[in-house]
């Protein structure tokens, strides 16, 4: 048992004066190492309950560097406290006004810098971090009674997650989610360039994320709707009339449905989308491989596992596509969220000259004013525009 230079908070402990600051401070323990702990500025007295809980998570194994942003983080919370005159045990109702006034508050500018400079604010992201690692510590706090467990469970909302089961809707998981968050503007969508697309073609390990990326990258279909395709909306023929449908050369039907993977496809107007003979040849590939790798196959699903040694057949999970996005753009020395597929595909079809209709019918995009025009975007001109910025390296090899 490692001994400790941070007394268990007493019950006993001092009335504390107001406006102390409290910071940071960079702490070895006899056994246990270096590690942080949040002491007065001035006189360096330990702030009990918080240094407890920072060697609390010492103890359970956190990095240093993650036990110094949660002594930062939660040094700047009971500074903040004194002046406002609040009781941190009140819990949710004082670390949301904490969040709050956190937000609207100006970061410093560099020392020695008179210059005037625009006032800087920490960003949702930031801001959220604040949040949970206050949250841990009020959860850490009820388990060593420095709070009511329902103090404790105010920070926490819960949910019941619904799946299907068959054609049935029925409660699965229990969700528990951060009551005090604050939500994260979203940066414009960052675009993949030329050579990032094929190096990140090139990086997938197998034939169907080959496909999947394929797919997305030159149809501009969101992930959900290409993990919500069925075998059914695949019509890769020339001539798809013998299975009841007219709409010439190869495509795929984009659906809104519930599917068992979760993926729900977001338009509720169903289209219908071209697909290059290459894009076709790389799903022929990945069918090669399912038909090899499954004994049995009744999945109506496009992508199934196949590669993994765990629930191989079933539907490919979205949590599992985004990993192998992350993955594979890792590979090629990229980071590539999947949506970024789809702006892709749009910014290359504008940039090449498709007109506003073509690619608002290619993506799905229900505009009242362009319905009109929407209408007249032909089999061909939709064709015409994934043929011409198609990538080379989605041609199999
Ligand atoms: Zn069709």
């Amino acid at each position: 048992m490692p001994q400790s230079l941070i007394p268990f908070p007493s019950t006993t402990h001092p009335i504390v004066p107001i406006s102390r600051r409290w910071i940071a401070f960079s702490v070895i323990h006899k056994a246990g190492g270096p590690s942080w702990a949040v002491v007065d500025s001035s006189t360096y007295e330990l702030h009990s309950e918080a240094s407890a809980y920072l060697h609390y998570l010492l103890g359970s194994a956190r990095s240093a560097n993650t036990i110094r942003a949660y002594a930062q983080r939660l040094a700047a919370f009971f500074t903040w406290l004194g002046p406002a005159r609040l009781d941190w045990t009140d819990g949710v109702p004082v670390v949301s006004r904490f969040i709050r006034e956190l937000a609207v508050t100006a970061l410093n500018a560099p020392e020695g810098n008179a210059e005037y400079r625009e006032p800087r604010y920490r960003s949702g992201k930031t801001m959220n971090q604040y949040a949970a690692a206050i949250t841990q510590f009020y959860m850490w706090a009820a388990r060593s009674d420095l709070v009511s467990e329902k103090t404790a469970a105010g920070f926490y909302e819960t949910r019941i997650a619904y799946g299907y089961s068959g054609d049935r809707l029925l409660p699965g998981q229990v969700l528990r989610s951060r009551a005090v968050r604050v939500k994260e503007i979203e940066e414009a969508p960052k675009l993949l360039n030329e050579t990032g697309a094929e190096s990140l073609l090139e990086a997938v390990s197998n034939h169907r994320d080959r496909f999947l990326v394929a797919l997305m990258v030159e149809t501009g279909v969101r992930i959900g709707e290409a993990l919500g395709l069925r075998t059914e909306d695949l019509h890769l023929f020339h001539d798809s009339r013998a299975v009841g449908c007219v709409s010439v050369g190869p495509h795929i039907h984009v659906r809104r449905r519930q599917n068992p993977n979760a993926a729900l496809s977001k338009s509720s107007n169903p289209r219908t989308v071209p697909v290059t003979e290459a894009v076709c040849t790389l799903y022929y590939l990945y069918l090669e491989d399912r038909i090899d790798r499954l004994a049995q196959d009744s999945n109506p699903m496009v992508f199934v596992n196949l590669y993994s040694r765990s629930h191989v057949g079933e539907a490919l999970k979205y949590s599992n596509a985004v990993k192998m996005f992350y993955r594979s753009s890792g590979r090629a020395g990229l980071r590539v969220n999947p949506h970024m597929t789809r702006h892709t595909a749009a910014t290359r079809w504008k940039r090449a000259g498709v007109p506003t209709r073509d690619v608002q019918a290619l993506l799905g995009h229900r505009s009242p004013s362009s319905q009109l025009v929407y209408e007249h975007s032909s089999d061909q001109d939709l064709r015409e525009a994934i043929e011409r910025v198609r990538f080379r390296s989605s041609e199999p090899t």
